[in-house]
């Protein structure tokens, strides 16, 4: 039987996103939500991105055998100290939209010269296996934050990020594209690298 996978998340994008860089390692990539057993609820209190991501994978890697993966991700832009960081997903407040945060992120620098706009996508990934560590891998991406919202694609604040090297916004590429660069496609192929040489110094061990 091919070893599993289990993703500490629900998202389907983020599942189809893993299944296929996994594509050929042997493995069968499965949600937490598809173990059919109660999820406790983590909440993603940490300071950084590998605080919560390895504690979201400590506490769901309990729930079986499996090599467990989580992610934690967020946006951190120089001329805000590094805000929004771990709280990306609610920067506008509680409830907010992906529209608030690129709204209240482009008032904050409004007027800013493009050299003032500079930020940096972070991804880090925590892999675990019955409660215990056995890697974290981060991958992140530079690029400037536009004057206004671009793009159809994508999520989150896609539309307003231009990664280093490009002239268009994650929103305006096709999600090919973006994982070529994003900071979660940088961090997923190392990932996967480490399981290749994971999987051969553990031949058979690591299968429940
Ligand atoms: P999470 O780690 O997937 O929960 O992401 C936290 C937040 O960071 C998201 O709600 C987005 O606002 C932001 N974020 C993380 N990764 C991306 C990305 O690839 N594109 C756009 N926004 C992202």
């Amino acid at each position: 039987m091919n070893p599993w996978i289990v993703l500490c998340s629900a998202n389907q994008d983020k599942l189809k996103e893993l299944r296929r860089l996994m594509k050929g390692l042997g493995v069968r990539v499965v949600s937490v939500a598809d173990l059919d057993r109660p999820l406790p609820k983590v909440v993603e209190n940490g300071r950084t991105f590998a605080e919560n991501a390895a504690k979201k994978a400590r506490i769901y890697s309990r729930l079986s055998d499996h090599l467990t993966i989580a992610d934690d991700s967020g946006l951190c832009v120089r001329a805000l100290n590094g805000r929004p960081g771990v709280y990306s997903a609610r920067f506008a407040g509680p409830g907010c939209t992906y529209d608030d945060n690129n709204r209240k992120l482009l008032s904050l620098l409004e007027g800013k010269p493009l050299k003032s706009r500079g930020a940096t996508f972070i991804s880090t990934i925590a892999v675990y296996q019955k409660g215990r560590k056995i890697k974290i891998i981060k991958g992140a991406v530079d690029g400037t934050i536009t004057e206004k919202a671009m793009g159809r694609h994508g999520f989150g604040f896609d539309p307003v990020f231009v990664p280093k090297g490009s002239r268009v916004t994650f929103a305006q590429m096709s999600s090919a594209a973006k994982n070529k660069t994003s900071h979660r496609g940088l961090a997923l192929r190392e990932v996967r690298k480490f399981l290749e040489s994971y999987f051969k110094k553990t031949a058979g061990k690591h299968r429940p």
